[in-house]
């Protein structure tokens, strides 16, 4: 049996590294799925671009740059129709830099106010990347559409959540359970795609297999 090549999610957070792991055994996918903290330290970029797809490419590059391994990035964040789009790429600082999510999301609310709730629509989007050490590149982006309320419910998930109710549900993100977020959300379906696409890549090893 070949040792499988090692795919870097270019990321320290423990809860994306453990989702892609679960969907990554679901597809049998020819890779085992390592985190930054895997591999040796480099200098990550800023997230200066201005699309989610572009800051996502940024990351991968610089992890394949660094470790010679292929790599997997994302990049995500809320649209606002009302605020033309806005947070987008700068959801994670849009209270500024290093903000909390609770002052994130107390500043969106604040920006809200007194606004008709039929207006409030929204998206939540995701773009992930891979680059592999031979230039191959792929980037697909997914999207999560709803609706913002007012009032904040629920305690599962995390930056803007609690006030978003996507399309055919009642209850925000955060009254949903992990697993019903994930169906729907746009990081389980940019994930799920890009592994779909990444073991069409891999017949030969998926036959093996
Ligand atoms: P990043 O992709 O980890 O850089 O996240 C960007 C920012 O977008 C986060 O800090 C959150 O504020 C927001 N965001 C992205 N995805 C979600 C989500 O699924 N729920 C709530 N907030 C999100």
């Amino acid at each position: 049996m070949t040792t499988p090549t090692k795919l870097v999610l270019a990321t320290h957070n423990a809860k994306k590294l453990a989702e892609l792991r679960r969907l990554a055994a679901d597809q049998n996918l020819p890779f085992e799925i390592v985190g930054l903290d895997d591999v040796t330290a480099y200098p990550e970029p800023a997230e200066t671009e201005r699309s989610f797809e572009g800051n996502a490419l940024l990351k991968a590059r610089a992890c394949v740059a660094a470790t010679g391994l292929p790599a997997l990035a994302d990049d995500s964040g809320i649209a606002v129709d009302l605020l033309n789009g806005m947070p987008g790429v700068r959801s994670a600082r849009w209270a500024g830099a290093g903000a909390t999510d609770q002052a994130n999301l107390d500043l969106l609310i604040a920006q809200l106010a007194d606004t008709d709730p039929a207006e409030r629509t929204a998206r939540f989007v995701c773009a992930v990347a891979y680059v592999a050490p031979d230039g191959t590149e792929h980037v697909l982006r997914e999207t999560m559409e709803g609706t913002l309320v007012s009032e904040p419910r629920g305690g599962n998930g995390f930056g803007y959540d609690p006030i978003f109710v996507a399309e055919g549900h009642t209850r925000t993100n955060a009254e949903l359970s992990p697993a019903e977020k994930d169906a729907i959300s746009h990081r389980g379906k940019a994930v799920r795609a890009m592994l779909t696409w990444l073991v069409d890549q891999r017949p030969a090893e998926r036959q093996e297999g």
